[in-house]
C-alpha cells in the first residue's frame, strides 16, 4: 500500500494580519511549513508527500526546504484561492501515480506527532482525527450568553484528514462548490462516503492568531535545549586622508578617514567577527575574501547580515554584543545612540541588547598617536544544543 500525504500551504493566513503568511513565520527560527513538513516525513508509513503552495510563493517555499533532503518529498504545486482547490489540483497532480490512501493535512499544524500520521495512514477507510468538545457552548447574541448549546456528540475535528485516495479525489471533482466546504471529510462525505472519527492529540493544534504563534514558541523553547555561545572580534583600521568615517553602520564626520578594501567599519567588522567566533565560523575574511573585487568599497552591514544569517540557519538568535571602540578622536559617545540602534536594525533584535561604548587611549600606542582606530567586540549567541 501507498501512502500520500498532501500539506495544504496556499492560504495567506490573513487572521495573522497582513505580511507574510503564517506557514511563512519562524518558529523557533524555522518555518512553520519546514517543521510541518518533517513532522509529516517523520513517519515513516508516509511514502510521498505534495505541498500546494500559493502562486507567488515559490521563493518562500524554497528557503522552506532548503534543509529539508528526502526523495520522498516531491516538487509542490500550484494551489488556488481556497483550501478545497488546493486539495484538489494537488490531488490531480499525483494521479498518474496514484497512491492507496492520501493524508490531506494543515501547513499550520507542525506538532502533529509521527503516531497519528501512522495511525491515520494504517485506518482502513476516511478517519479524521478529532477531540471532544469539552467546554460550555453558547450561542451569543449581542454580547450576552443567549442559547446553551449542548456539547454532547461535538467534536472539534483536526488534521490530517485520510481518505481512500480514488474517493476522494472523485469526491473532490464532483463537488462544484468546493470552495465552501468546512473541509475534506464534508467533501467526502457529501459524495455519500462515511468517515470515521478517531482519537487526536492535544498538542495538534492549528496556529491561527499571534496567540497560538506565542503559544507555540513556548512549546519549541521548551523541547529545544539551547546552549550559549560567546565570541570576541578585534578590528584596526588606520587612518588616510578623508572628511569622514563610518563606524557601527553609522558615518562621523572627521578630519580623516579609514582605509581598507571596504567601508572600513572596525565596529561592525569586530562584531562580525565575533559572531564568526561565537560560532566557529572562522572570520570574515574567511566569507568575504578581501582578495575578491566584489567587497571592494562595500558597505560593512553585508558582513554583519551574514554572520546573523548563519545564526538563524542554525535555529539559533543572538542575544547580545558588546562593543567598546579604541580612539583618541572622532568623540564617540554622541554617536552612539545611532550605532546602537544601526546595529539592532542590522541584526534584527532590540536595541537593549546591543551596547556600544569607547575609550581613548590615554596619548599611548597607535590610537593615542591618531593613527588609527580600533575596536573590541564581544557576541552571545544561543543554538539549539548539538544533543
Ligand atoms: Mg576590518
Amino acid at each position: 500500500m501507498t501512502v500520500a500525504a498532501v500539506i495544504v500551504a496556499a492560504g495567506r493566513g490573513t487572521r495573522m494580519g497582513a505580511g507574510v503568511p503564517k506557514q511563512y513565520r519562524r518558529l523557533g527560527g524555522q518555518m512553520i511549513l519546514t517543521r510541518t513538513i518533517r513532522a509529516v516525513l517523520a513517519a515513516r508509513s508516509v511514502d510521498l508527500v505534495r505541498v500546494a503552495i500559493g502562486g507567488d510563493a515559490r521563493e518562500s517555499y524554497r528557503q522552506a526546504v532548503a534543509g529539508i533532503d528526502d526523495p520522498r518529498l516531491l516538487a509542490p504545486v500550484t494551489g488556488g484561492d481556497s483550501r478545497a482547490t488546493s486539495v484538489r489540483a494537488a490531488l490531480v497532480s499525483l494521479e498518474a501515480n496514484a497512491p492507496d490512501r492520501v493524508l490531506i493535512h494543515d501547513a499550520a499544524r507542525p506538532f502533529v506527532p509521527a503516531g497519528l500520521v501512522e495511525a491515520l495512514a494504517a485506518a482502513g477507510d476516511a478517519a479524521i482525527p478529532a477531540e471532544p468538545v469539552v467546554d460550555a457552548l453558547w450561542r451569543g447574541t449581542d454580547g450576552h450568553a443567549d442559547v446553551p448549546v449542548p456539547r454532547d456528540g461535538l467534536w472539534r475535528a483536526q488534521t490530517p484528514q485520510a481518505f481512500p485516495f480514488a474517493a476522494i479525489l472523485a469526491a473532490h471533482r464532483a463537488r462544484t462548490d468546493a470552495p465552501a466546504a468546512l473541509d475534506d471529510a464534508e467533501i467526502f462525505r457529501c459524495a455519500g462516503h462515511p468517515v470515521t472519527l478517531v482519537a487526536g492529540a492535544p498538542g495538534n493544534f492549528k496556529i491561527t492568531t499571534e496567540a497560538d504563534l506565542a503559544r507555540a514558541e513556548r512549546i519549541v523553547a521548551r523541547e529545544t535545549r539551547m546552549e550559549y555561545r560567546t565570541g570576541q572580534g578585534f578590528d584596526v583600521h588606520r587612518f588616510r586622508d578623508g572628511d569622514g568615517v563610518w563606524l557601527c553602520g553609522v558615518r562621523v564626520p572627521h578630519r580623516r578617514a579609514l582605509e581598507g578594501h571596504s567601508d572600513a567599519d572596525v565596529g561592525l567588522h569586530a562584531l562580525a567577527d565575533a559572531i564568526y567566533g561565537a560560532l566557529a565560523e572562522g572570520d570574515i575574511g574567511r566569507h568575504f575574501p578581501p582578495s575578491d573585487p566584489r567587497w571592494r568599497g562595500a558597505a560593512s552591514h553585508i558582513f554583519l547580515s551574514h554572520a546573523a544569517g548563519l545564526v538563524g540557519a542554525r535555529g539559533g538568535r543572538i542575544v547580545n554584543a558588546d562593543l567598546t571602540l579604541l580612539a583618541e578622536a572622532p568623540r564617540i559617545a554622541p554617536h552612539a545612540p545611532a550605532m546602537q540602534a544601526r546595529i539592532a536594525e542590522i541584526l534584527g533584535i532590540p536595541a537593549d541588547r546591543i551596547s556600544v561604548k569607547a575609550t581613548t587611549m590615554e596619548h599611548m600606542g597607535f590610537v593615542g598617536r591618531e593613527e588609527g582606530i580600533g575596536c573590541l567586540a564581544t557576541a552571545t549567541v544561543a543554538l539549539p544544543a548539538a544533543s
